[in-house]
């Protein structure tokens, strides 16, 4: 088991089959040194890329994407999922549905916070149908950047968002890839985890 299915394993709380709950390091209160290694392990698999942004959203997304662009001492952009009173100008939006809260929102971010010719490393907290990621993809597209792959921290792999991801020619990286859950346990598929 790696560093993250261990804590997964040891904290996480599974609501349903298909919700889990990690607020103890992830989703409300955030463990920093294991969001550090959570970072640099996704940095890693990126090294060769010449990353010079990371997208991610509000609110999860943030503390990985902060550790991944310390490493690589690169800005840290986060789509906004709601209209912000002093975002009003130069914005590029894309529609995100949400399966757990069944609705569609909008999701900006300002244009000039988003380059053309940037390589975009986009990186998000969990993969599940892949409805954020491509959202934050129709972001980089529409400013004209490259995305380089997406960096996740949780991915349940028993949903469609990698498969649509790879169909659209993305590189995925997940540092937990979750095939099975239930109240009796998790199983993992294989990722092979690079920090010690
Ligand atoms: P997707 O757009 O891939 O369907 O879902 C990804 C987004 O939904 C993530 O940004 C994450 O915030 C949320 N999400 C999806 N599944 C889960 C889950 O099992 N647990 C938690 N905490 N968030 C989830």
């Amino acid at each position: 088991m790696n560093f993250l299915e261990k804590k997964i394993c040891e904290e996480g709380v599974v609501l349903s089959p298909t919700v889990l709950k990690v607020d103890s390091f992830l989703n409300h209160q955030i463990d920093p040194l294991f969001m550090k290694q959570i970072g640099c392990e996704i940095v890693k698999r990126y090294k060769d890329e010449k990353i010079n942004k990371i997208l991610t959203i509000e609110s999860s997304g943030i503390a990985p994407a902060v550790f991944a662009g310390l490493e690589l001492d690169v800005p840290v952009v986060f789509a906004r999922k709601k209209k912000s009173l002093t975002l009003t100008d130069g914005l590029l939006t894309s529609r995100v549905y949400s399966f757990t809260k069944q609705e569609e929102n909008e999701i900006s971010v300002a244009s000039k916070f988003l380059n053309a010719g940037e390589r975009v490393l986009i990186i998000d907290d969990f993969l599940a149908h892949g409805e954020a990621a491509l959202g934050l993809a129709e972001l980089v597209k529409k400013a004209d950047a490259h995305i380089c792959g997406f960096g996740i921290v949780i991915e349940k792999s028993f949903q469609n968002g990698r498969q649509k991801l790879l169909d659209k020619g993305y590189r995925v990286e997940s540092i937990a890839r979750i095939s099975e859950m239930s109240a009796d346990g998790i199983t993992f598929l294989k990722s092979e985890v690079l920090s010690t």
